[in-house]
């Protein structure tokens, strides 16, 4: 008796297991434009990267997808994590993007934009939520 509740509860950990790890490829391909969601601003990123001459990154903003909010708390700040995200803070280069953040490149992907706790902060975090985009 006791044996078979081990062995179904194994295998309903398994199948959590399994659903987990497709929804983990379903979120990846879901993950919202940048474009779509922030046009705005997105335009602002790939001109800016136009600017420094630096058209490897300019490249990736119409394809960059958002993944999730920055998970400060703070409900002024507006940053958030993209696709290519990977901590790795050894090849990270950082750029002062204009008056209102930083953006993070790792290993030459953009991976984070950081937008400083302000206004404007709190709306794009307010439009992210809008789109269903948490943490
Ligand atoms: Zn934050």
């Amino acid at each position: 008796m006791q044996l078979s509740g081990q062995f179904s509860l194994i295998r309903t950990t398994a199948k959590i297991a399994i659903k987990v790890s497709q929804k983990g490829v379903d979120n990846m391909e879901d993950f919202p434009l940048l474009i779509d969601i922030l046009p705005h601003l997105s335009n602002r990123i790939k001109e800016y990267f136009i600017g420094k001459c630096r058209i490897d990154l300019s490249n990736q903003v119409d394809n960059l997808r958002i993944k999730g909010l920055c998970e400060c708390g703070d409900p002024d700040c507006g940053s958030f994590y993209l696709n290519e995200y990977v901590k790795n803070e050894d090849k990270l280069e950082g750029f002062n993007f204009e008056e209102i953040g930083t953006i993070e490149v790792y290993k030459g992907k953009i991976g984070f934009v950081e937008i400083f706790p302000s206004n404007f902060g709190y709306e794009i975090r307010s439009t992210l939520k809008k789109n269903n985009i948490s943490y």
